[in-house]
């Protein structure tokens, strides 16, 4: 299980493996205690103090794999300097660290399934069955404009969808 100690020995472990590949300054000095934060969509931070701060909802889970990725992320951030956000400089220092797309980890659920959506969106399908559609934090307008009858009609499996539900979480 992830702990903040845990947090911080591989923090420690991947910045060291990070300063062999990159042995001249880094364009911020990194600290070597991560801060935890809170955020919905946000794995990582890095800001130009040096310092790195993780996401909360690794906390208590077993994402070592996205944890180790998220800290490579991070790091690399350090190294180019957090004004370079994520452009070809920063995606060529991220390929030599290894840096995967969050996407490619299953683990990833582990921290998506915490976090709490403000509704849940229902499709009410022609014929009467409604499809649960997962959680989202806004009633966008895709769903509270929409209209069966506009040429943008939506379907699931081939049926049409009549109208949307938003549930309160
Ligand atoms: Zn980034």
């Amino acid at each position: 299980m992830i702990t903040k100690e845990k947090i911080n020995a591989l923090l420690n472990e991947e910045i060291i493996a990070a300063k062999k590949l990159f042995s001249r300054p880094w364009a911020h000095e990194p600290l070597l205690t991560a801060n935890m934060f809170q955020h919905k969509r946000y794995l990582g931070l890095a800001n130009s103090s040096g310092e790195i701060s993780i996401n909360s909802l690794f906390l208590n889970t077993s994402a070592i794999e996205l944890l180790s990725n998220t800290l490579r992320h991070e790091i690399c951030h350090l190294i180019v300097g957090v004004q370079q956000n994520h452009n070809s400089k920063f995606k060529r220092v991220a390929s030599i660290l290894g840096v995967k797309d969050n996407d490619e980890f299953k683990e990833l659920t582990l921290i998506t399934s915490q976090i709490k959506y403000k509704y849940s969106v229902v499709a009410h399908m022609a014929g009467g069955k409604k499809v649960s559609l997962g959680g989202v934090h806004r009633k966008t307008k895709k769903y509270t404009e929409y209209n069966p009858k506009d040429r943008r009609k939506m379907t699931i499996d081939g049926v049409l969808i009549e109208r949307f539900e938003f549930i309160n979480n």
